[in-house]
């Protein structure tokens, strides 16, 4: 097989290009310089290009057109690089980008998500609207750095201030209830939608902030925040299975509107679900999430569908390589 699989070394990079290997691909990892003697150790990736910053991925073009690479971008390419590099790379992608973009669009997300029948949080369009309590959320896949909830109208408007970023926000009725990551893989070639696992986030300091007696809480005043340092996986309550699923074909029928393709290949979605077992999505990653790294031999639920183990990044390899043998890859590329 003459194709190579790459991605950024960052984020789901060692799941991906293990997933690669396994499927019978030739693997290449971009890394930054200071990460190459990391990334060597692992026997299934051939090469690692390095780069000095992000920024200078593109002078790698060249280099993997030749190289007949098919990138699989996750998370540091929405943080990193954006969107202007996804419109610009001559790079195939496995995935849309035009999709991709949405992901880095909270608004033209939640018109997407309302039109897919999601329950959503409120959004405010502006502070006097506000009549309760909020999470006020930076834009991009920045895995929760940076948010920060406001009791009242009041105190947000104080936190605003004090607050220095020049990003532009968006500001969320705050769900009580658990956070809960659906991670999802949807085939163009058999259109069907596969749950491939469920997780959850491990955030710093809010699920710091339990380990804190009450009263040197106080006293510390911690404020929340909801940056990502890992993940736990999850089983979901199996009633609720039904429910989620029926959402995720929801969103994958409403973005054949967003471009021609729609979404297709691994996506997440992000959801809250309250006592009364009301799921609330709050947000939707349109490529593959950190959280299946907690699946890298399988999930639960891949080991239901499957009869190996078959993480996200094999799963994705998968595709590209039944694409390939069936000559439909350009169904599968963008
Ligand atoms: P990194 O390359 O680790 O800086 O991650 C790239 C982007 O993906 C950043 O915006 C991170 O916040 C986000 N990210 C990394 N790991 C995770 C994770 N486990 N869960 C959610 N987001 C993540
Ligand atoms: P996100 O980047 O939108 O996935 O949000 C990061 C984290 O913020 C989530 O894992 C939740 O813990 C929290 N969060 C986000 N939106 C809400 C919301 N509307 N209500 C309550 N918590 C939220």
């Amino acid at each position: 097989m003459n194709y190579t699989i790459a991605t950024i070394a960052s984020h789901s990079c060692l799941q991906i290009l293990k997933g690669a290997k396994d499927e019978g691909f030739a693997t290449v990892a971009i890394a930054s310089s200071k990460h190459v003697g990391f990334y060597k150790q692992y026997s299934f990736i051939d090469e690692i290009l390095p780069t000095q910053s992000y920024k200078e991925v593109s002078a790698l073009e060249k280099t993997l057109l030749k190289k007949n690479c098919i990138v699989v971008p996750h998370g540091s390419f929405v943080a990193y690089l954006g969107s202007d590099f996804d419109k610009k790379t001559k790079l195939p992608y496995f995935g849309s980008k035009k999709i991709l973009e949405v992901e880095g669009d909270r608004r033209a997300q939640q018109r997407w998500l309302e039109k897919a029948g999601m329950r959503l949080p409120k959004l405010y369009k502006s502070i006097s609207e506000v009549d309760r309590p909020v999470i006020v959320k930076m834009y991009g896949a920045r895995g929760g750095t940076g948010y920060f909830v406001a009791q009242d109208k009041n105190e947000l408007e104080k936190k605003l201030k004090a607050n220095k970023t020049r990003e532009d926000f968006v500001m969320q009725e705050y769900i009580v209830g658990i956070p809960i990551y659906i991670q999802f893989f949807y085939s163009p070639l058999s259109g069907k939608l596969e749950i491939m696992g469920v997780d959850r986030r491990y955030e710093t300091n809010v699920d710091g902030i339990g380990r804190i007696p009450a009263v040197l809480q106080e006293k510390l005043d911690v404020v929340p925040s909801y940056t990502v340092m890992g993940n736990f996986p999850i089983v979901l309550r199996e009633s609720l299975l039904p429910t989620v699923y029926a959402m995720g074909e929801r969103v994958v029928e409403a973005s054949k509107k967003l471009s021609t393709k729609g979404l297709y290949g691994p996506f997440c979605l992000e959801t809250i679900i309250s006592s009364d077992q009301k799921v609330y999505c709050i947000e939707i990653s349109c490529r593959i999430v950190a959280g299946t790294n907690c699946f890298i031999s399988g999930s639960p639920y891949s080991d239901l569908l499957f009869g190996e183990p078959m993480s996200m990044g094999r799963r994705i390899a998968r595709e590209i390589k039944e694409a390939i043998s069936k000559n439909r890859l350009e169904e599968i590329l963008d």
